[in-house]
C-alpha cells in the first residue's frame, strides 16, 4: 500500500485498478501515512495557508428535486427564504469588514434569479468590492449563462457533479441528466471561470468502485476546486433513513484528491465539521486548504438545511470568523485572508 501512496504522491497518478486496490485494502497506518503525504503536497503549493471564503445561502427555493436534499422542491416542511440584493450587499459588507475576500454565493435553482437580477447582483457587489472574488453556486446554466456571469466579474462557479455514476446520479435526481451536469462543467472550464466540482460521501449504494470513477473524472477534468463532503441524511427527504457517509472515507478521500491534483483548492466542509466535531480541522490534516465560514443572517441559517445536523445556524458571522480562525490554529495552520485564487490561474 505504501508503495502506490508513495507513487501517487510522485507522479500525482495511479490507475483505477490502483486506486480501487488502496481503497479496498489500506489499513490504519497506512491511511495515516497516506495523510502525512497529502499534507506534505499541499504545503508544497501552499505552505501552511488556509484560505477563507464568506458563504453567504441566498435562496433555498429550488426546482429540482434532488432525493437527499433538505431544500428539494417536494419538501413541503422547508420554510422557503430569499434574500435580498440589500440584504446579500450586506452579509458582504460585514464580510469585507472581517477581512473577507472572497464571497460565495449559494442557492437552490431559484428561478426567480435570472440572468438579469443575477448580472445586476454580481455587479453590485463587485462594484462595492472591487478587490474580492466571487463565487457562484446556483447550479445548471447554458453556456451563455455562465459567460453573462463572467461578464459581469464572477471569478469562480462551483458544481459538484455529485458522482461520477451515471446510474447512482439519475436515481438520486429526477428529471436531472448526468450529461448535462458533466455538460456545464466543461462549459464553465472552457469559458474560463474557476471550476468547481465534487461529490458526496457515502450516499446510499455507493461503492468504492464508484469513488475510483469519481477520482478519475476529477484527474481528468482538473478542477480549479473539489467539494467533497460526507452525505447526511434530512428528516423531510426521501433518503431520512439511510445511512450517512463516514468523517474517515471523507478525510481519506481529501487526501487522495489532494496528492492527484497537487495543487487544488479543496475545502473541509460545514457537512464534514457537522458529522464530526473536529472534521474541519481533521479535514485541513487531510491535505484541505480552505474553509468556508458563514455569512449568511442569523435568521436564514437554520433554513438553508440541505442535512439534519447542520453546525453554526445560530451564530454571527464575526463570531464564525473568530471560531474557524482558533480551529485552524490548533490544527497547525494559518489564516489567509487573500483572495485565495488557485495557484496557476491567471487572469
Ligand atoms: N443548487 C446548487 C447548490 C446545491 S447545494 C447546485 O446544484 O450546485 C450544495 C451542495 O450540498 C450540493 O452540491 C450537494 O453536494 C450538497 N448536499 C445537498 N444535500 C446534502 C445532504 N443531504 N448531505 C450532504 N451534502 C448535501
Amino acid at each position: 500500500m505504501r508503495k502506490l501512496i508513495d507513487q501517487l504522491a510522485r507522479t500525482s497518478f495511479l490507475t483505477s485498478v490502483e486506486l480501487l486496490d488502496l481503497l479496498d485494502h489500506m489499513n490504519e497506518a497506512d491511511i495515516k501515512y497516506l495523510h502525512e503525504r497529502a499534507i506534505a503536497v499541499k504545503k508544497d503549493h501552499y505552505g501552511d495557508t488556509v484560505y477563507m471564503r464568506g458563504l453567504i445561502e441566498f435562496t433555498n427555493y429550488c426546482t429540482n428535486d434532488c432525493l437527499y436534499c433538505g431544500i428539494r422542491k417536494s419538501n413541503r416542511n422547508a420554510e422557503r427564504y430569499r434574500l435580498t440584493k440589500e440584504q446579500i450587499l450586506e452579509c458582504c459588507e460585514m464580510g469585507n469588514t472581517l477581512g473577507y475576500r472572497t464571497f460565495v454565493l449559494q442557492g437552490g435553482d431559484d428561478p426567480y434569479y435570472t440572468d438579469e437580477r443575477i448580472v445586476d447582483l454580481i455587479t453590485a457587489i463587485k462594484t462595492a468590492n472591487p478587490d474580492c472574488a466571487i463565487t457562484l453556486s446556483i447550479g445548471e446554466k447554458s453556456y451563455e449563462s455562465y459567460k453573462k456571469y463572467q461578464d459581469a466579474g464572477v471569478d469562480r462557479y462551483l458544481l459538484r457533479h455529485e458522482t461520477n455514476s451515471r446510474q447512482l446520479y439519475e436515481s438520486l435526481h429526477p428529471d436531472m441528466s448526468y450529461d448535462n451536469r458533466i455538460r456545464c462543467l466543461t462549459d464553465i472550464k472552457e469559458i474560463g471561470l474557476q471550476v468547481g466540482a465534487g461529490f458526496m460521501v457515502g450516499l446510499p449504494g455507493q461503492t468504492n468502485t464508484d469513488f475510483v470513477n469519481d477520482l478519475m473524472f476529477l484527474k481528468d477534468l482538473n478542477p480549479h476546486m473539489v467539494g467533497i463532503g460526507p452525505f447526511m441524511p434530512q428528516k423531510n427527504t426521501p433518503l431520512k433513513d439511510a445511512e450517512s457517509g463516514t468523517a474517515a472515507k471523507t478525510y481519506v478521500l481529501l487526501s487522495l484528491v489532494r496528492l492527484l491534483l497537487p495543487k487544488v483548492l479543496l475545502p473541509a466542509t460545514t457537512a464534514l465539521g457537522s458529522i464530526d466535531p473536529k472534521g474541519r480541522e481533521n479535514g485541513l490534516k487531510s491535505g484541505a486548504n480552505v474553509v468556508m465560514p458563514n455569512l449568511s443572517p442569523t435568521n436564514v441559517r437554520d433554513k438553508y438545511l440541505l442535512y439534519d445536523g447542520k453546525i453554526c445556524t445560530g451564530d454571527e458571522a464575526a463570531h464564525c470568523r473568530g471560531c474557524i480562525e482558533k480551529r485552524i490554529n490548533s490544527a497547525g495552520f494559518v489564516v489567509d485572508m487573500g483572495r485565495g485564487d488557485h495557484v496557476s490561474y491567471k487572469e
